[in-house]
């Protein structure tokens, strides 16, 4: 990858053949003391991996796999928001650099016409009450021209959706200048107060039916939006409005 026009965000690029999952390789670049914004990209995952331990299919030569190292002087209970700061700062770097229309699937899904483009997962390593380091992985399928037979039906690259083969670096770095500035955003309320409306028009459950899919419960409800903490607000059929929390929970359309 070439240099990235950025002040801190993916300014230092460590580039893997091969590895195990680049959220390994950010997190332990984190533990020998890689500066905030360090950038792990990887060609091929051997392991990479999903939320709730599921894995995230990640063949060679055709996809972007990065996890970015962050070094956030925020309290842990608010690391959680980052990933819709990201999720964000995806859908903006995509439509910036392939000019297509992708959409937000709350909390951390990128869509696009309806399939399944872009995962992210959020790690985070804590001493009792502050934040060590947060690593955010990013899957892009880009130039994949299949997919396994489970997927198929519900996820996407680039490549399919357009039928064109698309540059990997221009997205890497339009994505990388998005974070950086979504994050100076996030960083001046700590919360989504200043993304949560463009957020929320980029947002595929908006103003749709939603099934919630919690530990304790499962409901359909009607889905508003996000709040400025990044819970997707969503009005039940008894008529009561109810915040939802994202690590508790998966949402489906219906
Ligand atoms: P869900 O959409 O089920 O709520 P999630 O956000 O909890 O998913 P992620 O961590 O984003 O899950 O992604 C893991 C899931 O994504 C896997 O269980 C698999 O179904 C699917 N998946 C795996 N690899 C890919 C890929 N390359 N592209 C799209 N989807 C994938």
């Amino acid at each position: 990858t070439s240099q990235i026009d950025t002040v801190w965000a993916g300014k230092q690029v460590y580039y893997y053949n091969e590895t195990d999952s680049t959220n390994i390789r950010a997190k332990q670049l984190g533990e020998e003391g890689a500066p905030h914004g360090t950038l792990a990209v990887a060609d091929q995952q051997n392991a990479g991996r999903g939320r709730r331990g599921r894995g995230w299919e990640s063949p060679k030569g055709c996809s972007i796999y990065m996890s970015i190292l962050l070094r956030p002087e925020i309290p842990p209970v608010k690391a959680p928001m980052l990933t819709l700061v990201m999720a964000l700062s995806v859908a903006e770097g995509l439509k910036e650099s392939t000019e297509l229309d992708v959409e937000i699937k709350w909390p951390n899904d990128i869509v696009l016409n309806g399939k399944k483009l872009v995962g992210i997962l959020t790690e985070m390593s804590t001493e009792i009450d502050y934040i060590n380091h947060v690593v955010i992985g990013v899957g892009i399928n880009v130039n994949m021209t299949g997919l396994p037979k489970e997927l198929s039906e519900k996820a996407t690259s680039l490549r399919l959706e357009t039928g064109r083969i698309v540059k990997r670096s221009p997205i890497i770095a339009a994505v990388m200048r998005s974070f950086e500035k979504n994050y100076s955003l996030f960083l001046e309320t700590q919360d989504l107060e200043k993304m949560q409306e463009e957020y929320n028009s980029l947002l595929v459950n908006r103003e749709k039916e939603v099934r919630i899919l919690g530990a304790k419960e499962q409901y359909n409800a009607y889905a508003l939006g996000v709040n400025k903490e990044g819970e997707l607000l969503v009005r039940r059929g008894d008529g009561t409005t109810e915040a939802v929390f994202a690590g508790e929970v998966s949402v489906r359309g219906v």
